[in-house]
């Protein structure tokens, strides 16, 4: 048995009998009909801060599916007196709790906060569709699981923001609340409403709605808006626009409501500038101090009562990639890159399993294999917690997964393992800068059918720029040689999977220009690789065009967005990134009555000195690097990788934040220069 799992089923046993058997092997699934004593035994609490609401809750819980979705009491949950704390913040994330609850940066903020003697930190997930209505119709306000406080109770409310799709649910989250759901209609009475994560990049098309974005790494971040909101409640509090000044004045906030855009006759932004002196021309985005490394995993994760997505113990070993492929906005947004030096996830592994159970670790990583000290560190693993550990490397890059890797990683339930060569054709690997050699894939396929894995799942993306039908025919191809190598080592019992994606432009990438393609440009090829690939005998998985278009709109839209999610929220949009939820009528709807076009967001190259609507936000990466990636791509050029144990700086901007590891590779490169060319060489100049 891993090491902590008889632990957590005996301390299960001392706090609820129910969830012991609930929770036994092979029943993942609570149900708690049948158990309205649940809240007695294990949350007496509860009834004491909010008896209305909680019985309330009590009772429209045998009516909803997955109820554990809405009770809290997980093991490892934080309950903290209420009435004790100073700064009170409501960790949202707009989608349902089985996706949220997989997401580390949220776990993060929830152990940090925490840790603090004065505040509390409580969840909340979007309530499903059916917990919705019944909480509608009981007259119910959104609240937090740990102490089941409405929202509109706490000081914060911060979202995150990782999947553009989801900002319909932010609005339905605040309408939930019982919250004005402009930001200009809400004052002193309301909960701050902060966003962060990878959307809040491009802040604009939510800017309506949030107070305050925050904008990077958010370990230090959200340490400074407590510090900020502990001496405004000390002195006594005051007009909601002073505290926001007092938060624009900080590197990494942004509000949108101190500045201005100003548009062109065309609908292209003429200019994004401040209105207040507290705000920053160019807001930029925050980097951890931290000298060298990644601030401490948490140990003591919450362990949900239902199955989850990503239901295992996991340690972000890395943060950030410099592989520099030309679609990933993460590779971009996420430098500089950070490690989490071997010893120090031994460390934390252990803790991680003995306090949580699970008998199964992620490596957590944009990508795993880049780690520099991956396979020691795969191995002492492997040796410390036995065979029966299964170690998961989510994000494996094809051509340094090796051999001995793949002999690490070896364990129980090992039967799939993705791939992700995104193109079919080495001409648009090196047009997209995937620098992945098809010798390089196809070896990596081969070790891992020969270590015994018998379904291999490749991803892909279509309709990236200078895409033609022949790079999609080389999907095929490739798919069509995994398959016989499949074929020659597990016979009939090989599997292989081709998934794909539409492409995206995503803001402060080298593609932010580009057009996505239109549905009727899609379609085609998703029919050729339906048709082909069934013949091969490969399954097949594809996306729908039409909610692509939703998700460019929504990520490189502007301000003048804002009217329209407001509009398709009213009628009804939600949960947009679900079939149950998703209705491209009712955008369409919309976007037509405020006035704007899809094409105009999604469709449309933008020029190379056009005002984006993220142009002010400073993420590091320059936009005269971008640019020249962008021309790159139309040369077939490709950049290498800039990580220490890897090629030369490529001067792309980050260094002007300070970012230790840059500035060393800088120096490393003038050296380099120096060596070839001693009279000739100043310092690169940061550009933008
Ligand atoms: S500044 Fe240089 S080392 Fe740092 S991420 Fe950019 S290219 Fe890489």
């Amino acid at each position: 048995m891993v090491p902590g799992l008889r632990q957590r089923r005996i301390r299960l046993r001392r706090r609820s009998p129910a969830f012991v058997f609930l929770k036994a092997p092979g029943t993942r699934r609570l149900w708690l009909q049948g158990f309205p004593a649940f809240g007695n035994i294990l949350l007496p609490k509860l009834y004491l801060l909010g008896a209305r609401s909680a019985v309330e809750i009590e009772a429209i819980l045998p009516r909803v599916s997955k109820p554990a979705r809405y009770t809290g009491g997980e093991w490892n949950s934080v309950v903290k007196d209420w009435e004790t704390q100073t700064v009170r913040i409501a960790l949202a994330y707009p989608d349902v709790y089985d996706i949220g609850m997989s997401n580390l940066g949220l776990a993060i903020l929830y152990d940090i906060l925490n840790r603090q003697p004065d505040v509390v930190a409580e969840r909340v997930y979007a309530p499903w569709l059916d917990m919705e209505a019944q909480m509608r119709a009981a007259g119910l306000p959104l609240f937090s699981l740990e102490t089941r406080h409405p929202l509109a109770q706490f000081d914060v409310i911060g979202f995150s923001l990782s999947c553009e799709l989801t900002y319909s649910n932010v609005l339905n989250m605040l309408d939930l609340a019982g919250l004005p759901i402009l930001a200009c209609e809400r004052d002193e009475r309301s909960p701050l409403i902060v966003a962060g994560g990878s959307g809040a990049l491009n802040p604009e098309p939510l800017a309506d709605f949030i107070d305050v974005f925050a904008l990077g790494d958010g370990e230090e971040l959200v340490l400074d808006l407590v510090q900020v909101l502990r001496e405004w409640k000390r002195q006594g509090g005051g007009p909601r626009r002073e505290l926001l000044r007092r938060l624009a004045r900080i590197e990494g906030f942004y509000v949108p409501s101190f500045y201005e855009v100003a548009y062109n006759d065309d609908g292209t932004i003429k200019e994004i500038r401040p209105s207040e002196p507290e705000a920053p021309a160019r807001p930029r985005k925050r980097i951890l101090s931290a000298k060298g490394g990644l601030p401490p995993a948490p140990t003591r994760p919450i362990v949900p009562f239902l199955q989850i997505v990503h239901d295992r113990a996991a340690i972000e070993i890395q943060r950030g990639c410099t592989q520099g492929c030309r679609f990933c906005q993460a590779g971009m947004i996420y430098r500089p890159r950070l490690e989490r030096a071997p010893e120090e996830v031994m460390e934390t592994a252990r803790e991680l399993l003995a306090n949580t159970g699970y008998d199964e670790l992620s490596l957590v990583s944009l990508s795993t294999t880049d780690h520099s000290r991956i396979l020691p560190m795969v191995q002492a693993l492997r040796r410390e917690l036995g065979d029966r550990l299964k170690l998961s490397l989510p994000s494996l890059r094809a051509d340094s997964f090796s051999v001995e890797i793949a002999d690490a990683v070896s364990g129980p339930g090992k039967h799939s393992i993705t791939f992700a060569p995104e193109a079919g054709s080495q001409r648009l690997r090196n047009a997209i800068n995937k620098l992945l050699m098809d010798e390089d894939a196809l070896r990596a396929v081969e070790a891992a059918f020969a270590h015994g894995w018998t379904s291999i799942k490749m991803y892909f993306m279509v309709g990236l720029p200078t895409e033609t039908l022949e790079d999609v025919q080389g999907i095929m191809e490739l798919a069509r040689q995994v398959k016989e190598m499949g074929r020659r080592h597990h016979g009939g019992r090989a599997r292989v999977r081709v998934s794909t994606s539409n492409f995206i432009p995503k803001p402060h990438t080298p593609f932010q220009w580009a057009r996505q393609m239109a549905a009727e440009e899609l379609r085609p090829r998703h029919e050729l690789l339906r048709n082909q690939l069934k013949r091969l005998g490969v399954a097949f998985s594809w996306e729908d065009p039409e909610q692509s278009v939703l998700e460019v709109v929504l990520s490189c839209g502007d301000r003048r967005l804002g009217r329209a999610i407001h509009r398709a929220w009213q009628l009804g949009a939600k949960f947009d990134a679900w079939s149950d939820g998703y209705d491209w009528s009712r955008w369409q709807q919309a976007l037509e009555e405020s006035g704007l076009s899809p094409a105009f967001y999604a469709h449309r190259e933008k020029g190379l000195f056009e005002v984006l609507p993220w142009s002010h936000i400073d993420v590091g990466v320059t936009a005269a690097y971008l640019r020249g990636e962008w021309l790159k791509t139309q040369r077939g050029k490709t950049t290498g990788d800039c990580a220490p144990h890897k090629g030369p700086c490529n001067v792309c901007g980050v260094q002007n934040l300070g970012a230790e590891a840059c500035l060393a590779k800088i120096a490393e490169l003038i050296e380099m220069k120096r060596a070839r060319a001693p009279a000739a060489v100043s310092p690169p100049a940061s550009h933008d």
